[in-house]
């Protein structure tokens, strides 16, 4: 299927033209019976950084019922739509998210199908790619080795074109199922995505992913797999911090240079605003040292970006997504 024409605004982008979230006076707004959707959550918890303000609303949808149901609401009372998977590749702004912020993590009603005939994968939104990768190594389906580190869902994998060791998302989706925010369903290919490093078209917020479709490669040994697999995530947990709140690399690779490299070069390693510090194990990743906020983070971004910039003249580009006002 076709793209939709529609080219209305980026979700996200009206978001960060708000102001800051008042969580503390309950808006007259009549909530839809058949959906859970709360005033005024922490997103603190749903992100892996753990820093970030409130969501003014916030649904959690189990059924593609309940998600549609919260995009009619969002839509009827003229508020920004905001979506988060697993919250992985995300910094949330101190002063919260105006609107409804959709998080998919729960948007897994439908069991993982192996379909042995096609040697595809069909999986819901809200399924962990690591977990998929798991389940897919077991069978010894081979082609998503590289996912078993990534702590993300599958809707975030497939927007962010996730990958590892020179693999990724866009060499293995088939096709994936997305609910435009006026509630009517796609199929889009992969070539309908524009998948490039760590993009997708899908990045412009206009489109939630419900669930997709991987092909993998079927009748391996899946002894060899997990073994590949096992060996993936080890090298990662010797090279990057695995047991502190991050949001795994932070900026996207310059080609042909490593951004952990450049950063590294500069002596950088360990360089701290608050409590947030340039990894001493891996320089592209920033870790939370315990109370960090989004704007210390954010401050160490622009630093890093500043340092990077006067030695080399190299603008090194986030890979995170930050959200809300900074
Ligand atoms: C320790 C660590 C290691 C990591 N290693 C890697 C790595 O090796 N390779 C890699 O590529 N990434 C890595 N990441 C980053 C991150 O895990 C990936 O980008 C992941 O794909 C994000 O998925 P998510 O569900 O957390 O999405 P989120 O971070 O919640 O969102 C990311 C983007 O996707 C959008 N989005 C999320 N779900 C949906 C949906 N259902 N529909 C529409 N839009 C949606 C959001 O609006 C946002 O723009 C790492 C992160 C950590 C913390």
């Amino acid at each position: 299927m076709t793209l939709s024409q529609d080219r209305s605004p980026s979700v996200n982008t009206r978001i960060q033209q708000s102001v800051e979230v008042d969580t503390h006076t309950h808006p007259e707004l009549e909530i839809p019976t058949d959906c859970p959707i709360r005033f005024a959550v922490s997103l603190k918890g749903l992100t892996t950084w753990k820093v970030g303000g409130a969501a003014e609303w916030y649904l959690e949808p189990r059924t593609l019922a309940e998600t549609q149901s919260g995009l009619a609401w969002a839509r009827q009372n003229g508020l920004p739509i905001t979506l988060i998977g697993a919250g992985s590749n995300l910094l949330i702004s101190d002063r919260g998210l105006a609107g409804l912020v959709i998080c998919t993590r729960h948007l897994r009603h439908v069991n993982t199908q192996f379909d042995n005939e096609t040697q595809s994968i069909s999986a819901d939104a809200g399924k962990m790619v690591a977990s998929l990768a798991w389940q897919a190594a077991r069978r010894g389906w081979g082609g998503m080795e590289w996912a078993a580190g990534i702590p993300g869902t599958l809707g975030g994998a497939v927007v962010m074109n996730a990958g590892a060791h020179g693999h990724s998302t866009q060499e293995i989706l088939v096709s994936t199922d997305v609910l435009n925010l006026d509630g009517s369903i796609e199929t889009l290919t992969n070539q309908d995505l524009d998948y490039s490093y760590r993009t997708s078209n899908l990045q412009d917020g206009s489109r939630l992913v419900i669930s997709a479709k991987f092909h993998l490669q079927a009748a391996g040994d899946p002894e060899e797999i997990k073994a590949r697999t096992f060996r993936d995530l080890e090298k990662r947990h010797s090279n990057q911090p695995y047991d502190r709140p991050s949001c795994g690399s932070v900026f996207r690779n310059p080609s042909p240079q490593h951004a952990a490299a450049l950063i590294e070069g500069l002596g950088l390693k360990g360089y701290r605003i608050g409590d947030a510090e340039v990894s001493t194990l891996h320089a592209n990743f920033i870790i939370n040292r315990q109370d960090a906020k989004a704007s210390d983070i954010r401050e160490l971004i622009y630093y890093v970006q500043s340092q990077v910039k006067a030695k080399h003249s190299i603008e090194l580009e986030p890979e995170v997504k930050m959200l809300g006002e900074f």
